[in-house]
């Protein structure tokens, strides 16, 4: 497998890196877990201190972070920069609070003694991510993880191996210690002898569901804990009584944004039929007018794809949805841009037994859908394998909410655009994974929640409701 920075907006090969060794990774695991055992004795305290220094390093490097990131996977300049801007709020975040979050929870009981749930780490975690959030996704995993005293190697995408090193150079050149993140360029036979190593305890994977499967197989064979952040096909579902402006507003930003590359764009907009054709009018306006050019230029709208390789897969996908029956409202044309370049799209008339009802499309084609009441909306958002997010739009707002509980996915927004911050637990369920990175449950993703019961002589009569000793005779 190759690990190379191709521009997507050039088509330039800007930089190849060599594939990690045997060697370097079992000398990364050693000195990951070496790691783990010495942070076992260092206060909290201290480590929030490096992720303070960490998030104030990313700061400091937040332009050539940014650029880097647009040259890897193409992303508009100002997306990067966001998206930097995010890594240092989550590093700060988790600093000013893994402390409280970890603290022993003190249980009210009939055994004997004190009784405490103390919150462990628990070895070296594998990191697999994406290339989409080239920083952002590395983060989510790092700043918990770290925390608690977990240790972490990342394999990151081969189209955004550049992204992955200064990352990690970064985190490393603010004081985190050697082993505390080591980014190695590993095959994916490289990434399941890792997760067979006793001193590896946890596997976090963002990414398709194909490579989700694989991975979690691996974690499954060896008993490891994982959690996996799939795919989505996350429904935008527009109630009779929306308010149309702040829905057109909000529309065409949450499937154009990152170039529709992002696990909850909204891929399947779902509109009363009252509103269905000015919505539809509205999303070709906003499609027709991005501007596609150089992401590195403030006025460009619309970026390149990530690559040539994602933006023929989209190609298929739409080709094979207008051959069952779909109808093109917009788009499907070439644009004259050396860049991977794909049209903003907008396909209707979607029948349940066109491939593209099921298929996740990674890139920005939207599906519209016209429905006649709130009942059809939710059964069609829930007709999905997929349940990552959701967006709302309704007149009253807490109508739109109770609407929103009906989703069967991990997250839904209500009258707004999907946000992800540190505090805001983020994950899916059904095929788009299990597991909450993020906020107080993701903080809890990989800790031993070890119970310790203390007395201070033993006490064998101890009503039933637990295990109960057995008497000199056995019974
Ligand atoms: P992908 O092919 O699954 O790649 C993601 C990561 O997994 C990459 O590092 C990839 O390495 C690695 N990988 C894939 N198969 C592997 C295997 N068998 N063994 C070891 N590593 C393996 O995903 P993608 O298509 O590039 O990413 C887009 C997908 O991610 C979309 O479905 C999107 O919805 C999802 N996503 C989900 C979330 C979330 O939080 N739920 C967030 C962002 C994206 P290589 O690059 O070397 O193949």
């Amino acid at each position: 497998m190759a690990y190379k920075t191709v521009n997507p907006y050039t088509n330039e090969v800007v930089k190849e890196y060599p594939e990690a060794t045997e060697q370097e990774l079992q000398g990364a695991i050693a000195t990951s877990y070496q790691l783990f055992k010495d942070m076992k004795k260092q206060p909290i305290a201290d480590r929030a201190k490096i992720l303070h220094a960490v998030a104030k390093n990313i700061r400091t490097h937040a332009d050539e972070l940014a650029k880097a990131a647009t040259v890897d996977m193409g992303k508009l300049l100002r997306e990067s920069k966001g998206e930097v801007e995010l890594c240092a709020i989550i590093a700060d975040w988790f600093a000013d609070h893994a402390e409280d979050l970890l603290k022993p929870d003190k249980i009210d009981t009939i055994a004997t003694g004190e009784a405490e749930v103390q919150k462990h780490a628990t070895g070296v975690i594998m990191m697999v991510e994406p290339w989409n959030f080239p920083y952002y996704q590395i983060m989510r995993v790092f700043a918990p993880n770290f925390m608690v005293g977990n240790t972490m190697i990342l394999k990151h995408a081969s189209n955004t191996p550049t992204s992955a090193k200064m990352f990690a150079d970064v985190v490393a050149e603010a004081g985190a210690p050697k082993g505390a993140l080591t980014n190695l360029f590993l095959s994916y036979d490289q990434v399941t002898e890792a997760v067979s190593d006793p001193r590896i305890q946890g596997v976090a994977l963002t990414g398709s569901e194909r490579g989700g499967r694989s991975v979690a197989e691996a974690a499954g064979k060896n008993l490891k804990k994982n959690t996996m952040e799939l795919g989505g096909m996350d429904a935008f579902i527009v109630l009779k009584d929306a308010n149309l402006d702040d829905v057109n507003d909000i529309a065409w930003r949450a499937r154009l944004y990152n170039a529709g590359q992002v696990c909850t764009s909204s891929k399947r907009f779902i509109v009363m039929d009252n509103l269905y054709d000015d919505f539809v009018a509205k999303l070709k306006e906003n499609f027709a007018s991005v501007k596609p050019g150089d992401p590195m230029d403030d006025d460009t709208t619309l970026a390149p794809m990530n690559s040539e390789k994602a933006k023929n897969k989209l190609q298929k996908q739409v080709d094979e949805a207008v051959a069952a029956g779909a109808t093109v409202e917009y788009g499907n044309e070439p644009i004259d841009l050396p860049g991977q370049f794909f049209k903003p799209t907008i396909l209707t008339n979607i029948t349940k037994d066109n491939p593209a009802y099921s298929t996740e499309m990674f890139g920005p084609v939207a599906h519209v859908y016209k429905v006649h009441s709130e009942e059809e909306a939710i059964e069609l958002a829930n007709d999905s394998m997929f349940g990552l997010g959701g967006i709302v739009f309704g007149g009253d707002a807490d109508h739109a909410a109770e609407v929103a509980s009906q989703v069967e996915t991990g997250m839904v927004f209500v009258n707004n655009f999907m946000s992800s911050l540190p505090e805001l637990p983020f994950g899916g369920v059904k095929n788009s994974g299990y597991g909450r990175e993020m906020s107080s449950i993701g903080q809890m993703a990989f800790v031993n929640e070890q119970l310790i019961v203390k007395a201070d002589k033993p006490n064998l009569a101890n009503p039933a409701g637990g295990l109960v000793a057995l008497d000199k005779n056995g019974k």
